[in-house]
């Protein structure tokens, strides 16, 4: 088969490599239909993910057909349509039970493209297929379905869930990439006020604001989004700040966009330090989360889109077949200047 392989710190290559064969009586075997790049193959290319051996094939986001299934899955079948999770779970491990997947202690967790090979190629071995696979509902696109492997479940879970958005709550995203706009795109499930979409660039502001609900953009290398924030709110602070770019920066503007007893949600994924003005805070009631996603939404989002009432269609910028998937990242790495948001790549 053939599949994209990640050779050490920028280097990648669509090569042929032996198919992936069960290995332990959970695993299935997926024929790869549709597949995209997450912001995450880019920080595994830069190498700020050494755990992700030479070697391994990228990607864990993912829609395909079962071919084969070990002797213990009963959820699956060869010739089933399924959904790949960017999170894989035992299933009976203490987080798991805890519906803590993304902590799984029994080899689990984000493992796809990261740990094991993933599903930027044309078969991949999916671990703990029982848990790990999502039969595909009647009738959506793959496009409608797609980003729930990893990024509306992301932003749905970190930002919004734990960011405990309420009816009437005003909601300021920082960060208009794919996990901020998928979180601005749930946080509407529970009727805010407004949601302030914040970020440097205007073509992501106007896609905010155009496609995923923001109702207010601010451009934060034109207006200070602290301001812009306390004159929205009669100079009280968003209730809920979510961060989603995962620099120091970001997350120390959302602890100072918050209102006391607010809530700020980081969803960023960091590589450095940020200073916590706990000097400042100690005095505000207010609670900051982090987490890496379980997925144990995926079901209820699944149901959402199924029903009408979420279309994460719109995440879909640029087309590819699969075997143009390095111009595939070349645009994706780029979107500054290409305004991609997802790509979607198709097996012929
Ligand atoms: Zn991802
Ligand atoms: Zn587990």
């Amino acid at each position: 088969m053939q599949a994209l392989v990640y050779h050490g710190p920028g280097a990648k290559q669509w090569e042929s490599k032996p198919d992936p064969k069960l290995e332990r009586p959970t695993d299935a075997v997926v024929r790869i239909e549709t597949a995209t790049i997450c912001g995450t193959d880019l920080h595994i290319l830069k190498g700020d993910v050494p755990s992700c051996a030479e070697g391994r094939t990228l990607g864990h986001e993912a829609i395909g057909t079962v071919v084969e299934t070990g002797d213990a899955v009963e959820n699956v079948r060869p010739g089933d349509r399924v959904l790949v999770s960017c999170i894989s779970a035992c299933g009976r491990c203490t987080y798991c039970r805890e519906g803590m997947y993304g902590q799984c202690q029994s080899g689990g967790g984000w493992i796809l493209g990261h740990l094991v090979d993933g599903t930027q190629a044309e078969l991949a071995r999916i671990p703990f297929a029982d848990n790990s696979l999502y039969p595909m509902p009647e009738g959506l696109s793959d496009e409608q379905v797609l980003f729930l492997s990893d990024i509306l479940p992301t932003g749905y879970e970190v930002g919004v869930r734990n960011g405990n958005v309420r009816p009437g709550d005003v909601v300021a995203v920082v960060g208009a990439g794919p996990v901020g706009l998928a979180a601005m795109l749930t946080a509407r499930l529970y009727g805010p006020s407004r949601i302030v979409a914040i970020d440097q660039a205007d073509s992501r502001l106007e896609k905010a604001r155009s496609e995923f609900g923001a109702d207010v953009a601010v451009n934060n290398a034109a207006e200070d989004p602290v301001e812009a924030v306390m004159e929205l709110t009669g100079g009280l602070g968003a209730d809920v700040a979510v961060e989603a770019v995962g620099v120091p920066a970001t997350f120390e503007l959302c602890t100072d966009l918050v209102r006391p007893g607010g809530r700020v949600a980081n969803v960023g994924v960091h590589g450095h330090p940020a200073t916590l003005h706990l000097e400042r805070l100690w005095i505000r009631n207010v609670t900051i989360t982090t987490g890496l996603v379980d997925t144990y939404s995926t079901p209820t989002l699944l149901r959402l889109v199924a029903e009408g009432r979420l279309d994460p269609s719109p995440f879909a910028t640029h087309r590819f077949a699969m075997d143009e998937i390095l111009d595939a990242y070349q645009v994706f790495a780029d979107a500054a200047k290409t305004n991609a948001l997802k790509m979607v790549l198709t097996s012929s």
